[in-house]
């Protein structure tokens, strides 16, 4: 159970010096409580206190990395309002053994073909989770083998049987692959082989109380790369300790449950599987483990994923520089909009569809979208003709014709009369665009 201000303030120096950015020990004290300062601050900790310390000044979720680069957990907040969530849910898709060769190398390829890109960010699928289901260590090992081989993507591996994981591991300990599961039949023996190749472990059991009681069991054994996994596999029994394990985490700092969690999709029917899987992702699996590889089912997923792990604080944006859709010439229209990335790829893809090759330049408004841009001052005409200036625009093309968003009609006169340009009044929506553009022509 975490520290009070008042237990950590009994453990600092008592200095009051402001060495760490606050003029008290007790004002560091409860900054320290409360996981806004962190206790490297203080130089003046003695080795002692910083032992005594350690489960105060540790995140309330363990951040555990393995295979290329994912990193599970080390959250903060319960909402992402609240601040952001820093470590997107990592999605694996799950490859049986028992895969004949055939089957197999059609299941990597279409997993390798898993790449999109989305608001001009590109994004692929996370791992591969490798299942022992053929009850034969060697088949595991094989094809354990043969995805590692075939992708650079992180693995997990997925036995019951620490011989087996053992045989499968040897070869591919250098990957650091998450291997599971711990379970009360057999933690000793695959936490110690975790803790031997220095790869993380999911402690599995079957409810919250018993997962306590194994974690509590597997660190005693000197180890705590650890990843839970709740042991439900129905969604709403799976939400519920998803959601328990989060908020005894970050609320009570309940430290044998600060680790990231691991959720499986139990449904079979595709839709209904990603709909399951995004339950989990919106709240609050760090992995989630999946069956289809499908790009059209997991392209809703992984747009989900993208919006829930942006920065609320930090829009995306693209570069507020003029932009070209197709092959442009000297009669091509110019659009305006803002720098908000879901709002310029809007009005881009339907520019695209149109199919008239055209200008867009988007304006610098702090990647906001266009209403909220124009309410907040940063859409104004002298803003959009200083933008036109900076781009060149008058010397690429001949017309002098500005269409700007619908929504913004109110600032046409003025921007006629700032740029010396006609302002056309494009759609409200970009949905609009196409049909729009045909009395262009
Ligand atoms: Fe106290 Fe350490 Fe902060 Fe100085 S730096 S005020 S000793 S907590």
């Amino acid at each position: 159970m975490a520290l009070t201000g008042l237990e950590i303030y009994k453990q600092m120096p008592k200095k009051n010096c402001g060495e760490c950015g606050v003029p008290t020990c007790l004002a560091f004290a409860m900054a320290l409580a409360s996981g806004k300062a962190a206790l490297d601050s203080c130089p003046y900790v003695t080795e002692a206190a910083r032992e005594n310390l350690d489960s105060a000044a540790a995140p309330p979720i363990k951040a555990i990395k393995f295979g290329k680069d994912s990193v599970l957990g080390d959250e903060t907040v319960l909402f992402r309002h609240d601040k952001t969530f820093y470590h997107p849910t990592t999605l694996l898709i799950s490859v049986s053994d028992t895969l004949s060769d055939d089957e197999l190398n059609a299941k990597i390829e279409e997993i390798k073909g898993l790449e999109f890109e989305r608001v001009g960010l590109q994004y692929s699928i996370d791992g591969v989770a490798v299942v022992q289901e053929s009850g034969d260590a060697a088949r595991f090992a094989k094809v354990a083998a043969v995805v590692a081989e075939a992708t650079d993507k992180s693995l997990l591996l997925l036995s019951s049987d620490p011989e087996a994981m053992k045989a499968a591991l040897a070869p591919l300990a250098s990957r650091k692959p998450l291997i599971g599961a711990a379970t009360a039949d057999n933690y000793e023996a695959m936490v110690n082989l975790a803790k031997e190749n220095s790869v993380p472990v999911i402690i599995k059991a079957d409810g919250l109380d018993a997962l306590e009681e194994l974690v509590v069991k597997a660190q005693a054994l000197g180890y705590k790369e650890f990843v839970l996994d709740p042991g439900t596999r129905t969604p709403v029994d799976t939400l519920a300790n998803l959601t328990h394990i989060r908020r005894l985490a970050i609320k009570k700092k309940f430290r044998p449950l600060g680790f990231p969690v691991i959720a499986y999709t139990s449904k079979t029917e595709p839709m209904e599987e990603i709909m399951e899987a995004s339950v989990y992702v919106a709240k609050y699996a760090s992995a989630v483990v999946l069956k289809t590889s499908k790009k059209a089912h997991l392209l809703p997923l992984m747009t989900l994923k993208q919006n829930i792990y942006t920065d609320p604080q930090k829009p995306i944006q693209v570069e507020p520089k003029l932009h070209s859709v197709g092959n442009v010439d000297e009669n091509s229209p110019f659009y305006i909009t803002t720098n908000f990335s879901l709002t310029y790829y809007s009005v881009e893809g339907e520019v695209e569809t149109s199919k008239i090759p055209s200008y867009i330049l988007p304006i610098d408004t702090d990647g906001t979208s266009v209403l909220t841009a124009y309410a907040a001052g940063k859409f104004e005409p002298e803003k959009i003709v200083e933008a036109m200036n900076a781009c060149g625009i008058a010397d690429k093309v001949k017309h002098r014709n500005i269409i700007i968003p619908g929504y913004v009609a109110v600032i046409s006169g003025k921007l006629s009369e700032l740029s010396g340009w006609k302002t056309i009044v494009g759609p409200r929506e970009s949905s609009g665009i196409v049909s729009f553009s045909k009395s262009l022509t």
